[in-house]
């Protein structure tokens, strides 16, 4: 049996600006991927690839859950597929969606995905019962999708967008879109009236605005202000800035082996002391204990950001 600091599949709850405290689900083998994303939080695609396939066994992911969730785990708003990959490459994907349906039907469940395989209709199947689609679609034509998002050669964004546009017809779940702005590739008018367009024809319940907020992979990306975003959300319809999430206080949290389950949550993305904190219910304090001797050894290391200083796994 499992203890909750080995887990391989499942990691968190983490604090998510949108999501409240989301336990993740990683299905997908580190940065196997559609895209190379230029912003990506993970770093570079090692396994750029469109094949779907069973990436990782269903039955190895839902004994972790069941074990974690039967196990009077602490808080959680959603469970959300994402990672440090893209979750639809999984073309078992329903196996977890259902057992969590049938299962722990209490929780909502949230997908976090690249949009590009939904011109799939299989797909579409197996993720009829996720509770909150979140796709990021950051351009508003091929030319800055391709700049942006990099993707694999077989990917094309007008397919991918059509893919959506049918997907949010015939599935009436809530769709929600993120425009990740990258300065000087999507941020014009021009840009932004030419994104207009193609949400309109998608219909979603919200668009989400995000920039940098961790270490991106290329390190020319930079964060774009919370006031920018809110000009550029004036373009759109449903429009909003994504909010920094406030966490909770946990100063008097019981001190307990994290180790492992810090190393577990900075091999997805890096993370600040408070997204550590929040994310593990202990304080401040305990995270430092944690985190120093592992900066000693040089398991972690730091990166200065406009949000606090990010620690992250040495690879
Ligand atoms: S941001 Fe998401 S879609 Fe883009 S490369 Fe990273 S994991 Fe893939």
């Amino acid at each position: 049996m499992n203890t909750k600091s080995s887990y391989q599949y499942i990691f968190g709850p983490v604090p998510s600006r949108r999501l409240g405290f989301s336990l993740g689900i990683d299905i997908i083998p580190h940065k196997t991927c559609t895209l190379d994303c230029v912003y990506c939080e993970c770093g570079k695609t090692t396994h750029l690839t469109c094949k779907r396939s069973h990436y990782i066994q269903s039955e190895l992911v839902i004994e972790e859950l069941n074990n974690y969730l039967e196990t009077d785990p602490p808080h959680i708003d959603y469970i959300t597929f994402s990672g440090s990959g893209e979750p639809t490459l999984n073309d078992h994907i329903d196996d977890i969606v259902d057992f969590i349906k049938s299962n722990y039907s209490q929780y909502s469940l949230a997908l976090l995905t690249n949009t590009t395989l939904f011109s799939n209709r299989k797909l579409w199947e197996q993720i009829k019962n996720i509770d909150v689609v979140i796709a990021s679609l950051d351009a508003g034509n091929e030319s800055i999708f391709k700049k942006i998002n990099r993707p694999h050669p077989q990917i094309h964004y007008q397919e991918m967008v059509d893919g959506l546009i049918e997907f949010r017809n015939q599935v009436h779940k809530q769709l929600w879109i993120e425009y990740f702005v990258v300065p000087e590739l999507n941020d014009t008018e021009e840009d932004m009236l030419q994104f207009r367009e193609i949400t309109q024809r998608i219909h979603p319940d919200k668009i989400q605005l995000n920039s940098l907020d961790r270490p991106g992979t290329e390190s020319w990306v930079q964060p774009v202000s919370k006031e920018k975003l809110a000009y550029l959300a004036r373009y759109l319809d449903q429009a909003e800035v994504i909010h920094e999430f406030k966490a909770p206080d946990f100063q008097n949290s019981v001190i307990q082996p994290y180790t492992n389950r810090i190393l577990s949550l900075l091999e997805r993305r890096p993370c600040t002391l408070e997204d550590i904190s929040a994310s593990l219910h202990i304080s401040l304090d305990q995270v430092k204990e944690y985190l120093h001797d592992m900066i000693q050894h040089r398991i972690i290391e730091t990166k200065d950001m406009s949000r606090g200083i990010f620690y992250f796994v040495n690879k």
